[in-house]
């Protein structure tokens, strides 16, 4: 799909006056999303660079020195990786809930300008009071802790782990060739070269180091493509799985969200699952399907009543309660008991 089109498709169930809170955060998310894949690179960097400084100071050799070593440096690559998760992560749920704040404040900005002068009705006067911009967004503070919470109560273990894992990978992956690289006849200095241009840039990198396992008399070796690999494909999964969810926890506490439209990505060429979302389209609030496949970068475009709809209910409920029952429901079992304490 051509980029032109997909922003076509992207916008279009976006009122205009929200598409900036949209797109903003999408773009952000997005950005987010690289920066930790160089966080996780630079991780992998650190952990070669401390290896090399091991293996020009030792003979090329695995001993029970070096797997000391070793262990050491894998707690500190899975704790590295696992600490630039966590921060991107809890940034990339505060940029999916965004656009719901803002449509928020946006509506009761419009409606608290323009109701002033009924301040005698006691019940508005209270609800008004209480919805405060600055309450609002200590409100939304709130949803993102809980959309977190959520959102670690699913993964969190099971990526820490996953983390660990790819970590000890690692280690499984340098133990071998630096035994083969001793039995290659190689030497710690070229050996610590090879591994370091290997670790860093992956893909293709690992030919030197094979050829010279290779020269060295060592001929079936296998050496994976990118030890980084499985880590890299966690940050591809694990952003968008969270940048979802907090689309729907911001919607979800939001009064005006109706739900989202799945559209999919500009990248999709394969036919899967997707497909199917983003054929039936929208989907109402409380129903909206998680990222069905790993690394699946779909959007998930929330959609809101207009800014005129939305103001014009909360004018609506801070007069008459009844008149609003969403959004009394919302007040009374969303708001209130997520607000002040
Ligand atoms: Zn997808």
């Amino acid at each position: 799909m051509a980029r032109k089109n997909w922003y076509k498709n992207f916008s279009k169930g976006i009122n205009r006056h929200y598409l900036k809170y949209v797109t903003d955060s999408r773009a952000k998310f997005l950005t987010e999303r690289i920066s930790l894949s160089v966080q996780i690179n630079n991780a992998y960097i650190q952990y070669v660079e401390n290896l090399e400084r091991y293996l020009k100071a030792h003979s090329l050799k695995v001993d029970q020195q070096l797997k000391i070593f070793l262990k050491s440096e894998q707690k500190k690559l899975a704790e590295a990786l696992a600490a630039n998760f966590q921060t991107a992560l809890e940034h990339i749920i505060e940029l999916g809930i965004a656009p719901s704040k803002q449509v928020f404040l946006d509506a009761v900005k419009a409606v608290t300008g323009e109701i002033l002068g009924e301040a005698n009705v006691i019940e508005f006067l209270t609800k008004k009071g209480t919805l405060r911009a600055e309450t609002i967004k200590d409100f939304y503070v709130k949803v993102n802790k809980e959309a977190l919470d959520f959102y670690k109560s699913k993964t969190e273990i099971n990526l820490s782990k996953a983390l660990w894992e790819a970590a000890k990978d690692t280690n499984t992956v340098v133990i071998g060739i630096i035994k083969n690289s001793a039995k290659a006849g190689m030497d710690s200095f070229k050996t610590s070269k090879l591994l370091k241009d290997y670790i860093v840039h992956g893909g293709t990198a690992q030919g030197p180091l094979i050829r010279k396992l290779k020269e060295g008399g060592i001929k079936k070796y296998y050496v994976p493509k990118d030890v980084k690999f499985e880590a890299l494909r966690l940050v591809r999964t694990e952003t968008s799985l969270a940048f979802a969810e907090g689309v729907y926890q911001g919607g979800q506490a939001t009064p005006f969200y109706k739900g989202i439209n799945w559209v999919l990505s500009a990248s999709h060429d394969m036919v899967d699952e997707c497909d199917d979302l983003a054929a039936q389209g929208f989907f109402p609030d409380g129903e909206e399907p998680i990222p069905p496949h790993p690394q699946c970068l779909c959007a998930q475009v929330p959609v809101y009543e207009s800014p005129e709809e939305a103001s014009s209910n909360l004018k609506d409920w801070l007069k008459n309660p009844a008149s609003q029952p969403d959004i009394e429901d919302w007040f009374n079992k969303q708001f209130l008991p997520n607000i002040g304490g």
